[in-house]
């Protein structure tokens, strides 16, 4: 019996349009090993569009989404159109729009690929807060221009939006190593992260074989770069998440590498998957970018999907790819996006 699902796919910018095509290959490749088949709707929007049509997606653009089983996403985004169009215009309103309240995003040391942090072992999962917290529209600015004026910028957490994401990473603990830690900055932020403390450690009550840790954000920062093997799930704030991440990523090796999931664990809305990287303008159309951030999304998308054993196979395969020398040239390889894909494909067993 074949299973299908039906995934909306965004390559989007600069070498999303490179490592799309390579994870879609891969996917392809795995699926027929264990009777699964995509159905690849693919979508031209990004900067193309905006330029065209001044948006980054259709007016009933997530109306278009909101039929398939998932997202899977390149990059969107280039120099010359401001950063926050390409948040605002796309990424945070289909996160929202299908509660992806979880942005997962492993991070491991990988064969071969040479980290910062030379020997030490890393194998952890960033759990970010994705739909509320510092990143709201509320607030703005007063008395413009002049030495009076004022910007004003306010957090919003809910319980119900704190509770579901510690749940999430609360769960992934317990099928792991046990141990969670939350990210705080209660001494300094008086009133949303005691309240974000609060609602984890109720949370952890009904845990009771999860640990459950708390640090300080700066602190954390610090002791990931010295002690990363100390941690298992990290739970975090929408921006703490998103700093912590990219660190956590930077210190595991290249960011070409680094997958992602938005999650809607509930399944009741597609969920999205793109890898941490950007669109690479300075390396875009030369074929060189690394496609295993992205391929290890498809992984990812793979596992949501109800496929645990294809994404290990998939998981596997690339790790494979890397150990025997297949990389690319930000990973201190000499392949090209394509040759890694092929021997991604050729590593399925
Ligand atoms: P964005 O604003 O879209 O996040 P950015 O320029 O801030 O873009 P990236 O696009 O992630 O960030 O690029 C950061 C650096 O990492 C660049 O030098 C880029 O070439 C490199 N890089 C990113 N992704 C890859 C990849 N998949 N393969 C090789 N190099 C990559
Ligand atoms: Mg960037």
């Amino acid at each position: 019996m074949t299973a299908r699902h039906r995934i909306a796919v965004i390559a989007g910018d600069g070498i999303g349009q490179e490592v799309v095509p390579a994870a879609v290959e891969c996917l392809d490749a795995v699926g027929a090993r264990h009777g699964i088949a995509f159905d690849w709707h693919h979508l031209d929007w990004g900067s193309d569009h905006y330029r065209a049509h001044g948006r980054m997606m259709p007016v009933d653009g997530l109306d278009t989404l909101a039929g398939y089983d998932a997202i899977f996403l390149g990059a969107v985004g280039v120099p010359d159109i401001p950063d926050v169009e390409t948040l605002w215009g796309l990424l945070i309103p289909i996160r929202r729009a299908f509660a992806q309240y979880v942005n997962l995003r492993p991070v491991r040391t990988l064969p071969g690929v040479p980290s910062p942090l030379a020997g030490r072992e890393i194998d952890l999962v960033i759990v970010r807060e994705n739909n509320e917290g510092e990143y709201s529209e509320i607030g703005g600015r007063i008395y413009q221009g002049s030495a009076d004026e004022i910007a004003i910028q306010e957090s919003v957490f809910t319980r119900r939006g704190v509770e579901r994401v510690a749940r999430f990473a609360a769960g992934l603990a317990a099928g792991r190593r046990g141990l969670l830690t939350s990210a705080t900055k209660s001494n300094g932020i008086v009133h949303t992260m005691p309240f974000w403390d609060e609602v984890v450690r109720g949370v952890l009550a009904d845990y009771p074989g999860v640990t459950g840790r708390q640090e300080l954000v700066d602190a954390l920062a610090a002791s990931l770069v010295l002690h990363p093997e100390r941690y298992d799930v990290i739970v975090a704030s929408n921006l703490f998440g998103d700093i912590l991440s990219d660190l956590a990523g930077a210190v595991a090796g290249s960011i070409g590498c680094a997958p992602s999931g938005n999650l809607n664990p509930e399944g009741k809305h597609p969920s999205m998957f793109e890898p941490v990287h950007g669109s690479a303008p300075d390396i875009a159309g030369k074929g060189i970018a690394n496609p295993i951030g992205q391929i290890w999304s498809g992984a990812l998308m793979l596992d949501t999907l109800g496929h645990a054993e294809a994404a290990a196979e998939l998981v596997t395969a690339f790790e494979a790819a890397l150990e025997s020398g297949v990389r690319t040239r930000d990973i201190g390889g000499t392949a090209t996006t394509a040759e890694v894909a092929a021997a991604v494909r050729a590593n399925l067993t």
